[in-house]
């Protein structure tokens, strides 16, 4: 059979599916075409998942600190199969928020495999889609625009493919059972240190190992100290500068052993399972690219800046364009190529403006660009920070570690950058990333007023110490 329609997406990810309810709302004729669950990584591999685990982990640990807060318990007892329960149904909670979705935007959503088609008798260009359904029919998805959305899948070194058993990637880990003793995790960039901090509180033996020479590689090297310090200070072992010897992985009865090296120095770990998250390859393959003119670079679909391939009626977005690979970016980019194939006006789109967030305790989050990344653009650059151990709301929380740290351009006054790390910025980049679309300075927006006692005050503040305004410090 053959279905026609104005724009078929196909891979029903965070990407795909908003930007399919866009073109809906938009009055398109929609086709999702989905192998797998709407939601795609982040709902069911990702985002979520691990939030929701992170979420467990925080409160057992906020638990066995109940003390603290003088309230006495009688033994905190984990129970992990149950956080794996309420991570399920936090998950279908939102699925079928994505199914509700696609039901009253009247999208269709056609599940199975999708494979484009080169110029054929259903169209003499390009683009349209062959669809393997479930039961093994075929029906062919005839669109005048095609958005590409297929996503990514964890990065494999090497030497350490993941068996599911001893060797997990980052989507196997979600899905454990039990918790192990000890675990080995090779890569410290987002999903590295989220494990790491996850897994610590939930009182495994964490390792970590880093080639680069701090955590998040990506960010602010003042944040990934102090991130690195106080997941060293709950017991994490952090091996930055480091490199996995694959080979040397060797699979026991008792769990997994790996040399590690740093320089001339070689050190022997060893744990019950070990992590691989080492980055994502984005899902370029066997999806019919061949048969277009769609260009590739490094493993990417290349576009232009409004979200177009090689082709001008087919649009790529999300984690199967490279970039940085998140949920946000790719619902954006889905917005931003449907708004251009309706030929709504577009606003420029500054890739170092979409806001970066870690969620390990604490957290981490940042905008714009790094104090290094700003000085090698160029700028005269001046900073103001602000720690949390000074602000009311941190400290009767009892979560005072951290900072906020801004970057601008000492001469126009411009901000160039926002990096946090502290209870709840992930929360709080909001308002540096608003800053920055609006083009505002550190005086403006230390000019609004900040409620007292809220965490947003060491927004205010940090601003304020750009010029040396800070008041509480
Ligand atoms: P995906 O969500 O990967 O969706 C692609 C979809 O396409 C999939 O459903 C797939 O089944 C489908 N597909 C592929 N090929 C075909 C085909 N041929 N036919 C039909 N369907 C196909 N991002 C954040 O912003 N915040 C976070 O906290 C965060 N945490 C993460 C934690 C982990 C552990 C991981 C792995 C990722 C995390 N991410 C996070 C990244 C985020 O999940 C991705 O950036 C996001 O899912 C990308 O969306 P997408 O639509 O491009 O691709």
């Amino acid at each position: 059979m053959t279905i026609s329609c104005d724009v078929a997406v196909l891979g029903g990810g965070t990407g795909g599916y908003v930007a399919a309810i866009r073109a809906a709302q938009l009055g398109k004729s929609v086709v999702v075409i989905e192998q797998d669950k709407l939601g795609g990584t982040c709902l069911h591999r990702g985002c979520i998942p691990s939030k929701s685990l992170l979420r467990s982990a925080e409160v057992y640990a906020e638990m066995n600190e109940s003390e603290n807060y003088g309230i006495e318990t009688d033994g905190v007892r984990l129970v992990f199969p149950k956080v794996q329960r309420r991570k399920e149904a936090v998950v279908e909670q939102l699925h079928q928020g994505v199914q509700y979705l696609m039901r009253k935007n009247k999208i269709q959503v056609l599940k199975g495999k999708g494979r484009i088609i080169g110029p054929s008798i259903f169209s003499p260009r390009s683009g349209a889609v062959a669809v393997e359904l479930e039961d093994g029919e075929m029906e062919t998805v005839v669109p005048a625009h095609l958005i590409i959305a297929t996503g990514s899948r964890p990065r494999v070194l090497p030497g350490l493919a993941p068996d599911g058993q001893a060797i997990l990637s980052s989507e196997e880990a979600l899905t454990l059972e039990e918790l192990p003793a000890s675990m080995i995790i090779v890569g410290g960039g987002v999903i590295g240190v989220e494990w790491a901090s996850m897994l610590a509180d939930f009182g495994v033996q964490v390792t970590v190992v880093e080639a680069a020479g701090q955590l998040l590689p990506q960010e602010d090297e003042e944040v990934a100290r102090e991130l690195q310090r106080l997941l060293k200070k709950r017991g994490v072992k952090i091996l930055t500068g480091t490199l996995v010897d694959a080979e040397s992985c060797r699979v026991t009865a008792a769990g997994v052993t790996i040399g590690a090296r740093k320089g001339d120095k070689l050190e022997q770990l060893s744990a019950e399972k070990l992590l691989v998250s080492v980055g994502r390859v984005a899902n370029v393959e066997n999806i019919g690219l061949e048969n277009t003119d769609i260009r590739f670079d490094k493993g990417v679909i290349e576009v232009n800046a409004n979200m177009q391939t090689g082709e001008p009626h087919i649009y790529a977005i999300g984690d199967c364009i490279g970039g940085l690979q998140l949920a946000h970016a790719a619902s954006h980019e889905g917005i931003r190529a449907v708004e251009h194939l309706a030929g709504e006006p577009l606003q420029p789109y500054h890739t170092h403006l979409i806001p970066r967030c870690v969620y390990t305790r604490p957290e981490v989050a940042s905008v714009g660009y790094s104090e290094k990344e700003a000085a090698e653009k160029g700028h005269d650059v001046i900073t103001g920070k602000f720690p949390f151990s000074a602000i009311g709301k941190a400290v009767v929380h009892g979560l005072k570690d951290g900072f906020v740290k801004v970057v601008a351009d000492k001469t126009t006054r411009d901000i160039l950058g926002v990096q946090m790390i502290g209870p709840h910025v992930t929360d709080l980049i909001g308002e540096a990333a608003l800053a920055q679309v609006l083009d505002a300075t550190p005086w403006e927006i230390g000019e609004a007023i900040h409620a007292h006692p809220t965490l947003s005050e060491a927004i205010g503040e940090a601003m304020l110490a750009v010029d040396g305004r800070a008041i509480g410090m």
